[in-house]
């Protein structure tokens, strides 16, 4: 088996196994993943539990050398783990080094916060008592992690946790366990005492409710899809566990009138079709108004045919192949309901390419209206729509008109409409002339309404989630 989990620090093989299939070229397989039963996962919570009490107690230098050790090697090997998870993910060669570095950038970032953890002294109301607010790690958090960000998301969620002095079991997404394991594997050389870091791959549907109902496991922080981050929320309601969802978008990007056009084409088609749309983040639904409009779609549709889909290895591919057939299934059949509903669709159509993939030609909806099912439910896939709208007021109306609210774009060079949508976009996170999709690692990242639950991910915020507030109270 080339992908062995990591329970207590010793890598343990599993009777089943997946092979990690390459989308580019399904002949190519990359290796077999462990498949982690329920026995070996409760193996791994123990571990990360006896583990617990010394790492809470372990001093900033050590966590320090821990995460800053962890962000050099990937660093160092940025172009060697970009190929990795291009291979498994099927993202761009250029996307998938962005990503390495990204994750080694947020290892980091956190071994110097793991120097800057400060409380509150404040004065007690009554006289002669100190009070302090300090914080606390939970114990053993369980980390649940999707396939499109394979090595970034699993670093984003594992950095924080350690350097807030927690420990950790990672159940990443079936489709990805290499970067998975090449990330804990970097882990286990790092210093890390024994059970600080586990990893159990395995099926998710059994794997995740039973990390969740684990009593030894203090919270959960999940990102994927909407339906299972609502069935994890529940279970976590029912014992009182901490959770942190990062779930769907339906993401608008308003293009106004007063646009840059270039500005505003450039955006767009980095926002929808980059990654191949496999970004929460990404733009789904082009609110345009009437004056730019054919312009726009003209400029855009030129854009979005000329990128070049292909093998994601391949030099100069701009667009790498959908994740799996599942995915591209799911995919065409969108572009299918969106004309049956009176979408005009450019693109969208399935490719054939040197090597057998899951390729598909990026799409473009147009003539929508945003009750139709393409601009109401996450596609996941390289396809956008287009919605026509008079005015400002009714591109912000129909842009906050969805039960999501991840990102919010707007493309405008006009002051007081980009002022008036920063404070009136409902999203976690608005941009202004920028993509949608496209963050940085240092501040924090998560939506609104149907998107996220619970506090926010990345850059300082990630401390709300991964300790809890202790008041202490002293009359010296
Ligand atoms: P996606 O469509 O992105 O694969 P999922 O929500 O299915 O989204 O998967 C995201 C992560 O959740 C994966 O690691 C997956 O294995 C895991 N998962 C799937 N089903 C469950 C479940 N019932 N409970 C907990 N985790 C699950």
């Amino acid at each position: 088996m080339d992908y062995k989990n990591l329970v207590g620090g010793s890598w343990v093989e599993t009777s089943d196994s997946t092979p990690n299939v390459n989308p580019s070229d399904i002949s190519d397989v990359l290796g077999h993943a462990a498949r982690g039963d329920a026995a070996q996962l409760d193996q791994a919570i123990e571990a990360a539990d006896r583990a617990a009490p010394s790492w809470a107690a372990s001093t900033p230098q050590q966590r320090f050398d821990v995460l800053d050790l962890v962000g050099t090697e990937i660093l160092a090997r940025k172009e060697e783990l970009g190929r990795l998870l291009s291979r498994e993910e099927g993202k761009t060669l250029p996307e998938g080094i962005g990503e390495a570095a990204r994750a080694g950038q947020i290892f980091k970032f956190f071994a110097g916060e793991a120097l800057r953890q400060a409380g509150d002294r404040l004065a007690s109301v009554r006289p002669g008592i100190e009070v302090d607010v300090t914080r606390s790690p939970l114990g053993v958090i369980g980390l649940i992690t999707p396939w499109n960000f394979p090595i970034a998301i699993p670093a984003w969620k594992i950095a924080p946790a350690i350097c807030y002095g927690n420990t950790v079991v990672l159940k990443p997404a079936e489709l990805v366990p290499g970067c998975a394991h090449a990330l804990v594997e970097i882990l286990s050389r790092s210093g890390l005492p024994e059970g600080v870091v586990n990893l159990v791959m395995g099926r998710g549907s059994q794997l995740g409710p039973r990390l969740i109902e684990s009593s030894k496991v203090k919270a959960i922080s999940f990102t994927g899809s909407v339906p299972t981050g609502r069935g994890i929320a529940a279970a976590c309601g029912a014992s009182l566990k901490k959770v942190q969802l990062e779930m769907g978008g339906k993401n608008p990007m308003v293009v106004l009138d007063d646009a840059d056009l270039d500005v505003a084409v450039d955006a767009c088609l980095n926002g929808a079709f980059f990654s191949t749309g496999q970004r929460c983040t990404a733009s789904s639904r082009l609110v345009v108004t009437e004056g730019i409009h054919d312009r726009f779609v003209a400029a855009l549709a030129e854009r979005m045919s000329a990128l070049k889909v292909g093998n994601a290895l391949e030099a100069g591919v701009q667009m790498g192949p959908v994740v799996d057939g599942r995915q591209l299934e799911q995919n065409l059949s969108y572009v299918d309901i969106a004309a049956e509903d009176g979408g005009k669709v450019q693109g969208g159509e399935r490719l054939n390419r040197e090597t057998e993939g899951f390729y598909m030609a990026p799409a473009l909806v147009t003539e929508t209206s945003n009750d139709m099912r393409i601009n109401r439910e996450e596609v996941f896939g390289p396809v956008a729509s287009v919605i026509r709208v008079k005015d400002y007021d009714e591109a912000l109306s129909v842009a906050n008109d969805t039960e999501f609210g991840l990102s919010s774009g707007i493309c405008t060079t006009s002051l007081k409409h980009a002022s008036h949508f920063k404070a009136n976009a409902q999203a976690g996170m608005v941009m202004v002339n920028l993509p949608t999709a496209g963050v940085d690692y240092h501040v924090p990242f998560g939506g609104t309404k149907g998107s996220s639950f619970g506090s926010r991910e990345q850059g300082r915020y990630a401390a709300e989630f991964y300790t809890s507030v202790k008041t202490s109270y002293l009359l010296p």
